[in-house]
C-alpha cells in the first residue's frame, strides 16, 4: 500500500458581534419570540433595499488585517444564488469577485497556512423540523446576521495542523473581539475539505467537504475518520466523488449529503442594489493601528517578558478572558508567576467545576492580585488564598479582605499569640514533652500537630517550629 498523505483546506464561518444586522438595522441579539427579529429586507420582500452596515465592515477589515491579509479597497457583494426555505429571498448576498480581505496566512506550527480570502456574507433563517407533526417551521431571526468566511488554501496536512489553524484563527478573532467566536453556539463553524494522495504528489486529489463541525475535538475527529475512509475507497478501487457529507459526531463517521455544487451552479452575479466600497488608505492604515496586541505577539513576549513556559503561554493566550486576567493582575501584585499559576491551576480547575466557559469568568483581576500579594505576604496561607478565591468567583465574596476577616483565614503571626499556644500544648501534653527531652524525637511532630491544629492551620508554621523548640529546650 503506498503512503497517503492528507490534504485539508478549511472554511470558517464567523458570526460578527455587530448590534445591527448588515444589510438592515434588524437586532442581532438572540432571544425573542421567533420572526421578530426580520423586516422586509432580511425577508427579501420586493422592494426592499439592502443598506449596508459599517461597522461590519470594519470587523471584516480587522479580522483581515490580523490575519495578514491584503484589504480590497474597492471589494464588491454578489448575488449567489440557491434554493432553501430558509433563504427567502432565493439568493444570498455574499463575494465571490473581489472579497475584502486576500492573501493572508496564520502560522501552525512553525508553518504557514495560507489564507485565500475573508469575505463577507450574510447568515440564512434557521429550520426546526417536528418529527412529531411532521411540520417544519422556519425562523428568520438570523437572516441577515453578518458573517465572515474565511477561507484557507489547502495548506494543511494532518488533523492537529487543522485543530491548530482553528484554534489560532478563533484565539485572533476572539483577541479582536470581533465575535464571540462561540463554537458550541454555531458563531464559528467550520467546513472541512479533504482529500488525500500519495505521498509525493503535488496534485491534488477529489475532495469532500464535511459542513458546519461545531468543536476543534470533532474537526481533528473527522479529519482522521475521512482520510481512513478516502484511503480504503481509494485501495478498493472506488472513485472518490465530489460530494458534501455531514459529520456525525456520535458515531464518529461522515455520510454522504449532496453532490457538491460548482460556483456555476449559483450564477453569482453583482449585487445591484449595493454599491462597491471604497476603502481609504488612510482609514485601513488607521484601522491597522488601532488592532490590539494579538495572541502571536503575546506568544513572544509573556516567555521573554515573565518567564512563562509555552505550555502555559499557550493556554492563556488562547482565550482573551484569560489572557486579560494574567496581564492586569501581574500588573497590579506584580508577580507574573504567581498570577499565571493561579490561572492555570485554581481559576481554570473552578471554571471547570462549575461547568463555565472562560468569557464568563466572574474574577476582577483586582481580586485576584490581592489574594495572591495576602498569600506571599504570609498573612493567609495557601488553603484561605483558595478559600477566599473560590468565594469570590462564586459570587459569595466581593471584597477579599472583608472575607479573609469575617472568615478568619488570617493567619496568626503574633508572637505571643504564638508563644501561647505553644505554652497550653506543652501544658496538656506533658507526657510529649517528657519523651521529647529523654530523646524521643517523635515527640516534636505530635506537639507540632497539636499546635497546628489549635491554630486551626494558620499559623507559621516555621516561626512556630523555632517557638516548640526554643521552649522544649528551656525545660
Ligand atoms: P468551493 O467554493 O466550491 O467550496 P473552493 O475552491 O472555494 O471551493 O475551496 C473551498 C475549500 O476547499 C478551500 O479551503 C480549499 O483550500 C479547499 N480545497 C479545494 N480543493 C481541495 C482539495 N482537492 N483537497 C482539499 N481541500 C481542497
Ligand atoms: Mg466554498
Ligand atoms: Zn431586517
Amino acid at each position: 500500500m503506498p503512503l497517503y498523505e492528507t490534504v485539508v483546506g478549511l472554511e470558517i464561518h464567523v458570526e460578527l458581534a455587530t448590534a445591527s444586522k448588515v444589510f438592515c438595522g434588524c437586532s442581532t441579539a438572540f432571544g425573542g419570540g421567533q420572526n421578530t427579529r426580520a423586516c422586509p429586507v432580511c425577508m427579501g420582500l420586493p422592494g426592499a433595499l439592502p443598506a449596508l452596515n459599517r461597522q461590519a465592515v470594519e470587523y471584516a477589515v480587522r479580522a483581515g488585517l490580523a490575519l495578514n491579509c491584503s484589504i480590497t479597497k474597492n471589494a464588491v457583494f454578489d448575488r449567489k444564488h440557491y434554493f432553501y426555505p430558509d433563504l427567502p429571498k432565493a439568493f444570498q448576498i455574499s463575494q465571490l469577485y473581489l472579497p475584502l480581505c486576500v492573501d493572508g496566512w496564520v502560522e501552525v506550527s512553525g508553518k504557514r497556512i495560507r489564507i485565500r480570502e475573508i469575505h463577507m456574507e450574510e447568515d440564512a433563517g434557521k429550520l426546526s423540523h417536528d418529527p412529531w407533526t411532521d411540520v417544519s417551521l422556519v425562523d428568520f431571526n438570523r437572516c441577515g446576521a453578518p458573517l465572515i468566511e474565511i477561507v484557507t488554501q489547502p495548506d494543511i496536512r494532518s488533523a492537529e495542523e487543522a485543530v491548530e489553524a482553528v484554534r489560532k484563527i478563533r484565539a485572533a478573532l476572539s483577541m479582536l473581539g470581533v465575535s464571540d467566536c462561540k463554537m458550541q453556539e454555531g458563531s464559528l463553524r467550520v467546513d472541512v475539505n479533504l482529500s488525500v494522495r500519495p505521498m509525493g504528489s503535488d496534485e491534488l486529489g477529489t475532495r469532500a467537504e464535511m459542513k458546519n463541525i461545531n468543536s476543534l475535538r470533532s474537526i481533528g475527529r473527522a479529519v482522521t475518520a475521512e482520510t481512513a475512509r478516502q484511503i480504503e475507497q481509494i485501495e478498493l478501487g472506488k472513485p472518490i466523488i465530489q460530494q458534501t457529507r455531514r459529520w456525525d459526531d456520535s458515531k464518529g463517521a461522515s455520510s454522504a449529503m449532496r453532490s457538491k455544487e460548482d460556483a456555476l451552479d449559483y450564477r453569482y452575479f453583482p449585487e445591484p442594489d449595493l454599491a462597491p466600497l471604497s476603502l481609504s488608505d488612510e482609514w485601513i492604515a488607521e484601522r491597522r493601528a488601532a488592532l490590539p496586541e494579538l495572541p502571536e505577539q503575546k506568544r513572544k513576549r509573556y516567555p521573554v517578558e515573565f518567564g512563562l513556559s509555552a505550555y502555559d503561554t499557550d493556554i492563556l493566550v488562547s482565550e482573551k478572558a484569560l489572557c486579560e486576567l494574567f496581564e492586569r493582575t501581574a500588573a497590579l501584585c506584580g508577580r507574573p508567576k504567581d498570577a499565571a499559576n493561579w490561572i492555570m491551576g485554581e481559576v481554570l480547575a473552578a471554571l471547570k467545576d462549575r461547568g463555565e466557559p472562560p468569557d464568563q469568568l466572574r474574577l476582577p483581576p483586582e481580586a485576584l492580585a490581592r489574594i495572591i500579594t495576602l498569600q506571599s505576604d504570609g498573612v493567609v496561607n495557601r488553603n484561605g488564598a483558595r478559600r477566599a478565591l473560590t468565594a469570590v468567583m462564586s459570587g459569595e465574596a466581593e471584597d477579599v479582605d472583608g472575607y479573609v476577616t469575617a472568615n478568619q483565614l488570617a493567619m496568626v503571626g503574633d508572637e505571643s499569640a504564638l508563644a501561647g499556644i505553644v505554652r497550653q500544648v506543652m501544658e496538656s501534653d506533658a507526657d510529649s514533652v517528657a519523651a521529647y527531652r529523654a530523646g524521643k524525637e517523635k515527640a516534636f511532630g505530635r506537639l507540632m500537630g497539636q499546635a497546628m491544629k489549635a491554630l486551626r492551620g494558620k499559623g507559621d508554621p516555621g516561626r512556630l517550629k523555632e517557638l516548640l523548640t526554643e521552649a522544649l529546650g528551656e525545660g
